[in-house]
C-alpha cells in the first residue's frame, strides 16, 4: 500500500493565484495516485492564514467541488510559519507523509516526485533546495542569501537556500510537535528534530500570480526572529564589545587627560565625541539584550501559535 500524502499550502490573500495552484496540484496528485506512488485518498490542505480577500471562499468552493481539497481557516493572520504549523499538525491526523509548499507555485511542484522517492528510500525529512535564484530580484536574492550566511556564521543549523518546501514523515512531524516554542522558525527547528534527511534541488520560479506577501518589514523581523531564536552569539558579541570598549575608553581617558594637561587639545572636544560613541554602543547592546528578554517574555506566556476557526475535510474522490 502506498502512503497517504498531504500537500500543505499556507495561503494569505492568495485569491489571484489559488485557482491556478489548485489546478496544478490536482494534476500532480492525480499523476501520483495513478502511478501508485501515493494512496488514492491523499489530499491537498490549504490553510487560510486570516486572509482579507476571497481566499477562503475559493478554498470552500474547491472543497465542495473535489474531495481532494481540504481547508483549514485560522481565526486570524498568524504569519506564514504558524500557518504552516497549523496545516502540518492538522494533516498529521491522517497523513503518513506531508509536503509543505508556498501557494504561489514558486516551488517546482515536480520536485515532489523526487522527494517522495527519497522518502520511500528511508528519509524522514527531504529539503527542497533552490539551485538558482535567477527569478528572484537582485535585492531579494542578496538579502536572502546573506541571511543564510549570517545564520550559519552564528552557528545555527540551517540548510542553505532551503525555504519551506519540504517533505516530512509522520514521525518527523510528531517530533516537531514536541518543540513548544512560540517564536517559530521552522527552518531552524526541523534540522533539530533529527532523523535521516536528504536534499532535492529545484529551480525557483516566479510567482504564478499575485504579489509577494513578504514585504521588507516582515523579512527583517523574520530574520531577526530566526537569529535570536537559535543563537546566543549576539549576547557573547556584546560582552566582547563591552570589554574592548572599556579598555579603549580607559586608554582614551588617560590620553585625553595627558593631552589636555599639555594644552594640545581642548578637553571637552574629546569628551563629547567619546560620549556620543559610547552612548550609541550602549544603546545597541541594550537593545540586543532586550530582544532576548522579549523572546523570553513571549515564551513564558505559552500562547497558542494558532486557533482553527473551521476545518473543511476532504471527501471520497470521484
Ligand atoms: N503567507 C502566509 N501568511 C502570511 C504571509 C504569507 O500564510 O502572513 C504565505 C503566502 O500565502 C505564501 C507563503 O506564505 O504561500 C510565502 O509567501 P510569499 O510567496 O509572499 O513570500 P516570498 O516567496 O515572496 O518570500
Ligand atoms: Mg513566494
Amino acid at each position: 500500500m502506498a502512503d497517504r500524502l498531504y500537500i500543505v499550502v499556507p495561503c494569505y490573500n492568495e485569491e489571484q493565484v489559488l485557482p491556478i495552484t489548485a489546478q496544478r496540484l490536482k494534476e500532480k496528485m492525480n499523476a501520483l495516485t495513478d502511478a501508485g506512488t501515493v494512496a488514492a485518498d491523499s489530499r491537498v490542505l490549504f490553510v487560510d492564514d486570516g486572509s482579507k480577500d476571497g481566499t477562503w471562499k475559493i478554498i470552500s468552493a474547491l472543497n465542495k467541488e473535489d474531495g481532494l481539497f481540504e481547508g483549514v481557516k485560522l481565526s486570524r493572520n498568524r504569519g506564514h510559519q504558524n500557518a504552516l504549523l497549523a496545516g502540518m499538525f492538522t494533516a498529521i491526523e491522517r497523513a503518513d507523509v506531508i509536503i509543505s509548499m508556498d501557494a504561489d507555485l514558486q516551488d517546482d511542484v515536480d520536485a515532489a516526485d523526487e522527494m517522495l522517492d527519497r522518502y520511500y528510500d528511508g528519509a524522514d525529512v527531504v529539503y527542497g533546495v533552490r539551485s538558482r535564484r535567477d527569478k528572484d530580484g537582485f535585492f531579494k536574492r542578496t538579502t536572502a542569501e546573506g541571511f543564510y550566511k549570517v545564520m550559519q556564521a552564528l552557528g545555527v543549523d540551517v540548510v542553505f537556500n532551503h525555504a519551506d518546501y519540504r517533505l516530512m514523515s509522520r514521525r518527523a512531524v510528531e517530533g516537531l510537535k514536541q518543540f513548544k516554542e512560540v517564536n517559530l522558525f521552522l527552518r531552524g527547528i526541523v534540522p533539530m528534530v533529527g532523523y535521516r534527511s536528504e536534499k532535492v534541488y529545484y529551480r525557483r520560479g516566479e510567482r504564478a500570480a499575485g504579489e509577494s506577501k513578504y514585504p521588507l518589514k516582515k523579512m527583517v523581523s523574520f530574520a531577526v526572529d530566526g537569529i535570536t531564536s537559535f543563537s546566543v552569539k549576539p549576547l557573547n558579541f556584546i560582552f566582547t564589545t563591552a570589554a574592548v570598549l572599556t579598555v579603549l575608553g580607559f586608554a582614551g581617558l588617560i590620553a585625553t587627560i595627558t593631552l589636555a594637561a599639555l594644552d594640545v587639545i581642548p578637553f571637552w572636544g574629546i569628551v563629547l565625541s567619546a560620549m556620543a560613541l559610547f552612548t550609541g554602543l550602549t544603546c545597541a547592546c541594550m537593545s540586543i539584550v532586550g530582544l532576548y528578554v522579549g523572546k523570553n517574555y513571549m515564551e513564558t506566556k505559552h500562547r497558542p501559535p494558532y486557533i482553527i476557526e473551521e476545518h473543511l475535510k476532504g471527501g471520497d474522490k470521484d
